[in-house]
C-alpha cells in the first residue's frame, strides 16, 4: 500500500474553454514535474483525447485515468471515470447520442482540438460540447456505475454547474463515489456550509484548463495499485485504503 497523489479532473485542448497548451505531452510533463501519480482526463462531454494522453504517459511514472466531465440535463457537471479507454469510448458514444446535433461556435466558445500523443493537432471536433446531454443525474450515475466506473459530482462548492447549486441536495441512494471540491476549497468549511453533503467522501481536484492550474494534487489515495478498482475501495475505506486531502 502506498499513497498516490491524484488529480481526477483535468481538461485538454479539446475542451473549448481550455488553453491550446493543454496537449497530451505537455500535461504529462507538467504532472510528472509536480509529483502527481494519478491524473484523470475529463473533457466536457467527450473523451477523444483520452487515448493520446494514455499513450503520452506510457513511459512516465504517471497513471492516466480515462474519463469525461459530463453535463447532465439539469446542468450538473459530473466527473465520470472508467477502468479503461475502451469503456470510456463506449460511454462517449452514449453521450454523443444524447447531445444536441449542433456545431461548436468556435468564435464564442473556443476551438476543440483533437491531439495525438506527440502533441500534434490532428483537427478540430465540430460538434457542440459545451451543452447538456439529454440524461438526468440519476440516469448518468447509474449508467457510469453499470460500466464499473466512478461518478463524482464536480466542484460542488461552486455556484455554477454543481449538483448542490442545481438540485439543492444530493438525492438519497444516488450511488456517487465521492463529491469533488474546487482546488482551493477547505473540506471542513464546505461540509459546514452544505450539510446536505452528509458523510459522502470529499476530494479536491484542480479542474485545470491551463498548465499553470495543475497544482500538484492535494488529494492522496492509499492504494495497492494505481487503478480505478483500488480507488473505489479507497473511497469507501476498504482494508486500510483511504483518501486524505492536504
Ligand atoms: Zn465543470
Ligand atoms: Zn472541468
Amino acid at each position: 500500500m502506498r499513497a498516490f497523489r491524484g488529480d481526477l479532473h483535468v481538461h485538454t485542448a479539446l475542451s473549448p474553454c481550455a488553453d491550446e497548451e493543454m496537449t497530451p505531452p505537455a500535461i504529462v510533463e507538467r504532472a510528472v514535474a509536480l509529483g502527481i501519480d494519478l491524473l484523470a482526463i475529463t473533457d466536457h462531454n467527450t473523451a477523444e483525447n483520452v487515448s493520446a494522453v494514455v499513450m503520452a504517459a506510457r513511459q512516465a511514472p504517471l497513471t492516466i485515468i480515462p474519463g469525461m466531465e459530463l453535463q447532465t440535463r439539469e446542468e450538473v457537471h459530473i466527473v465520470c471515470l472508467f477502468p479503461d479507454v475502451e469503456t470510456t469510448l463506449d460511454w462517449q458514444e452514449e453521450v454523443y447520442r444524447r447531445l444536441p446535433d449542433r456545431e461548436n461556435r468556435e468564435d464564442l466558445l473556443g476551438a476543440q482540438w483533437i491531439c495525438d500523443e506527440m502533441g500534434k493537432m490532428l483537427g478540430k471536433l465540430d460538434r457542440l460540447l459545451l451543452t447538456s446531454a439529454a440524461m438526468s443525474v440519476e440516469e448518468a450515475v447509474a449508467a457510469v456505475n453499470a460500466r464499473r466506473g466512478l461518478a463524482i459530482p464536480a466542484h460542488v462548492d461552486r455556484p455554477a454547474y454543481s449538483i448542490l447549486a442545481q438540485l439543492g441536495f444530493i438525492p438519497p441512494g444516488l450511488g456517487i463515489a465521492a463529491c469533488e471540491l474546487s482546488s482551493r476549497a477547505d473540506p471542513g468549511q464546505v461540509r459546514g456550509k452544505f450539510p446536505g453533503l452528509g458523510d459522502v467522501e470529499l476530494i479536491v481536484s484542480s479542474d485545470a484548463h491551463r498548465l499553470a492550474e495543475l497544482d500538484g494534487a492535494r488529494t492522496r489515495y492509499w492504494l495497492r495499485r494505481p487503478e480505478l478498482a483500488e480507488m473505489r475501495k479507497a473511497l469507501t475505506g476498504v482494508d486500510e485504503r483511504k483518501v486524505r486531502v492536504d
